[in-house]
């Protein structure tokens, strides 16, 4: 699933073509994308709404309207792009969800597996009403965070994917942020240290800057708003290198399941106690 640095990268991408622009109509062929709204409804009510601005909250991409949020959830394998009319594009194949825009262009919603969507909300928050803080914000410092760690005795990975928590982490950026603080997955959150807590901050703000400066993750289906792939996976240490050497210390990278997801980590540098 895209996590915080895709996310951010597709926001990035779609400021230019999208901010300024009025949606007209819209148009789909999947209802379930908009989540219980009528197309006919979404149409009417998003009609004549300009785009004002363009923002990323946890993993959720935000356009504010003049008169509500126009909402998107990449999910498992969500695209959104802006093309012209007539254009065609790759992801065309599996899109679910256009938007005229005024200018002769579209806002298009690809999604193959169909599990994400299109939302006008007046708020966020009746969306999704418990998300934790912005990792690369002010609000999230190391004191903060050892006080949120000492309160749970979850296994620090599990505690990592928890929006309520850190939003936008996901499996692959909890694996590369527990490498670089040398934090085994399993151990409980409230074992940590106010060091390796402060140690464990640093490591998410390091692994999501990088992330985003290389554009995203394309393991799979992620793609940049222009189709092109982001470059993040190149810089992964352990996520998808299970049996290759630790880049630390040479030692095979395991990967075992937690919670249904795969987890990497290099047991020598990252000890249980
Ligand atoms: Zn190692």
């Amino acid at each position: 699933m895209p996590e915080l640095p895709e996310v951010e990268t597709v926001v990035r991408g779609l400021r230019e073509p999208l901010v300024g622009r009025t949606i007209l109509d819209v148009w789909t062929d999947w209802p379930n994308t908009l989540r219980g709204m009528p197309v006919a409804d979404f149409a009417a009510r998003a009609h004549g709404q300009a785009v004002r601005s363009i923002h990323r909250r946890a993993k959720y991409i935000v356009c504010t309207l003049d008169h509500d949020l126009l909402v998107v959830h990449l999910k498992m394998t969500g695209r959104l792009y802006v093309a012209e009319n007539d254009a065609v594009v790759e992801a065309d194949r599996w899109v679910h969800f256009r938007a005229q825009l005024d200018n002769g262009q579209q806002l298009r919603f690809s999604d193959a597996r169909k599990f994400g969507f299109v939302k006008l909300a007046p708020n966020l928050e009746t969306l999704a009403p418990r998300l934790g803080v912005e990792p690369l914000e002010d609000g999230f410092t190391p004191a903060g965070f050892s006080l949120q760690l000492a309160r749970h005795r979850t296994a620090i990975k599990a505690l990592l994917l928890d929006q309520s928590i850190v939003a936008g982490v996901g499996n692959i950026y909890a694996d590369e942020a527990l490498y670089l603080a040398r934090i085994h997955p399993l151990r409980p959150a409230n074992s940590l240290s106010e060091d390796e807590a402060a140690a464990l901050h640093a490591a998410i703000r390091a692994v999501l800057a990088e992330a985003i400066e290389r554009e995203g993750a394309s393991i799979s289906w992620y793609r940049k708003p222009d189709g092109s792939r982001g470059e993040a996976q190149r810089g992964f240490a352990v996520y998808g290198r299970e049996g290759e050497p630790c880049l630390t210390c040479g030692t095979p990278i395991e990967k075992i399941r937690m919670a249904q997801r795969g987890t990497h980590f290099c047991p020598n540098c990252q000890r249980k106690s």
